[in-house]
């Protein structure tokens, strides 16, 4: 079961409970050689990252993120990898993006609040940490209040998308956000299909982001089924899109959870993924010659 690669894990930047290093060292003892992180909205956790991974002459480290997009009653996530993480213009989108989600997680207290679930606003932020903060931070706050027993359990009665006390993030077109990571040298993965393909859009979203400059789907992704495995496969196939996988590994200890590399993500779709990075690379090394 065990992959040499891994394109989605997160950590005590964004909502994982592993410092960027204890992800490095976890998923390199379990045999990743290929690893990227993949925090929410924040690349802050890649110094300390490419810090641990210097420990380890046989890994390669993949700058990435995690982007979250909205489609119209639907949230899809895009993988970036490959991306120029340093890129200013970059980085003051992903600071508006941060500002913007702090105001937001505010607002969903106060409804809370109003629905006489109280959570104090400076423990959310003291749990969030250094992190990106978000509805799992709230979920946490809302157990430890004892206003429910899990947080499973506080989605489902006041964070869901419909729940009382749900409130949107600055909004995201899919498209967008391809462009903006193609922007910085990265390639895009659409993440975890399963929801998408329930929800009934998939397939006119995956010719949308194709035309965009999509490279990959997650196909070999954490507790999917091997025939929920090879229906993706076939997707990713009909739409020319390359076959990936992660673990997308948050160590919280859900049951679906697996850790890193623990996905059955074959070498040969690291490597022609790997393949795509060095061609681009070179593309745009080309160009820049190019245009000197
Ligand atoms: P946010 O980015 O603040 O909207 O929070 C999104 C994150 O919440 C996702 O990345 C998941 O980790 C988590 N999440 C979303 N829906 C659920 C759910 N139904 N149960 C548990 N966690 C969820
Ligand atoms: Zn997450
Ligand atoms: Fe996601
Ligand atoms: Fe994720």
């Amino acid at each position: 079961m065990a992959s040499k690669g891994d394109f989605h894990t997160h950590s005590t930047f964004s909502d994982g409970r592993l410092t960027p290093s204890e992800l490095v060292d976890l998923a390199y003892k379990n045999g990743v050689r290929i690893h990227a992180l993949t925090d929410h909205d924040t690349v802050d956790g890649l110094p300390e990252a490419f810090r641990a991974a210097e420990r380890y002459a046989d890994l390669t480290l993949i700058p990435g993120i995690e982007m979250s997009t909205d489609v119209p009653g639907n949230e899809v996530h895009i993988l970036g990898h490959f991306i120029d993480w340093k890129d200013a213009g970059f980085l003051k989108k992903l600071t508006r993006l941060q500002e913007s989600r702090l105001g937001r997680a505010e607002k969903m207290v106060a409804k809370l609040a109003e629905l006489n679930k109280p959570v104090s606003w400076e423990r959310v932020l003291e749990i969030a940490g250094e992190g990106v903060v978000g509805r799992p931070h709230i979920a946490l706050a809302l157990v430890e209040n004892g206003h429910v027993e899990s947080t499973n359990r506080a989605f489902d009665l006041y964070l869901s998308r419909t729940g009382p006390a749900y409130v949107g993030r600055e909004r995201l077109d899919p498209e967008d956000v391809v462009d903006l990571i193609d922007g910085v040298g990265g390639l895009t993965t659409l993440a975890h299909p399963r929801e998408l393909r329930a929800a009934g859009s998939l397939d006119d979203l995956l010719r949308r982001l194709k035309d965009a400059g999509l490279i990959a789907m997650e196909v070999y992704y954490q507790d999917y089924r091997p025939d929920e495995v090879e229906t993706f496969r076939q997707l990713a196939e009909r739409f020319d899109l390359l076959p990936l996988g992660g673990s997308d590994y948050h160590a919280l200890g859900r049951p679906e959870e697996r850790e890193p590399g623990n996905i059955p993500l074959p070498d040969s779709a690291i490597n022609d993924y790997l393949a795509v990075a060095r061609d681009r690379d070179s593309l745009s090394r080309a160009r820049l010659a190019q245009a000197k």
